[in-house]
């Protein structure tokens, strides 16, 4: 594969993105980038540094703060803020709580848009989040967009933060995911949805490797 290719992949929350962009990026020596991480960063940002603080955002201060933010993805998936290891932290219910807030805040979005833009300049990218067929890299060469039962992917989520050992609960999970899908698919700029050239697949019944094969089959195909 030509090595400045692009992948995207979009969905829901839960729905598998991640596990299945990192495994493609792997198999077509691609970069590989969670766009969500990013998002979950900044959050844990806001979180910190009191501009997000009993459900109020201090806005002007956030965004006046932003200017002087070093977020690092490292090839490896680690997420450096400021030269501090946050990819565990990121994970914390508390950001996943107020994550689709921040989310939604359009000079949110356009710092961003500019980090992912740059990611995609030296070398070919897998790249899952919300928006990436859409916005980030509408001119992707391969699009994908995953959904699958709620029930599924609370259970996912679920196991995935008990063996991290969070505490949590199924109910807790599921709510939250719903949460962030409605306020994700809601925003103003850039929404959840699917791109009209990508390709849709229920992720609900298969397994980690019929996903990648068929997500390879694709490809390969095009
Ligand atoms: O991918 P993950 O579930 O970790 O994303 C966390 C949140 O980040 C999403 O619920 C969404 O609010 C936001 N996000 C986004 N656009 C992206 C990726 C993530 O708005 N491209």
């Amino acid at each position: 594969m030509n090595s400045r290719k692009v992948i995207a992949i979009d969905g829901y929350a839960s729905t598998g993105k991640s596990t299945l962009a990192k495994m493609l990026s792997r198999h077509y020596h691609l970069t590989f980038i969670d766009s969500g991480a990013l998002y979950r960063g900044v959050t844990f940002f806001a979180l910190e540094k009191g501009f997000l603080k009993d459900n109020e955002l201090h806005q002007k201060a956030f965004r006046d703060a932003l200017e002087g933010l070093d977020l690092r993805l490292e090839p490896a998936g680690d997420l450096y803020l400021n030269g501090e290891n946050i990819s565990q932290k990121i994970r914390h219910p508390r950001v996943s709580d107020d994550v689709s807030t921040i989310a939604a805040l359009p000079f949110v979005r356009k710092f961003l848009l500019h980090q992912q833009r740059q990611m995609a300049l030296e070398n070919g990218i897998v790249m899952d989040g919300r928006d990436i067929g859409t916005v980030v890299f509408p001119n992707a060469d391969h699009k994908f967009f995953f959904t699958a039962r709620p029930e599924v992917r609370a259970q996912r989520r679920y196991e995935e933060l008990k063996a991290q050992g969070q505490e949590t609960t199924l109910e807790e999970v599921l709510n939250n995911l719903l949460h962030r899908d409605q306020t994700d698919s809601s925003r103003d700029v850039a929404p959840l949805r699917k791109a009209d050239d990508a390709i849709e697949i229920d992720t609900s019944e298969l397994t980690t490797d019929q996903l990648f094969t068929h997500l390879v089959e694709k490809i390969d195909a095009k």
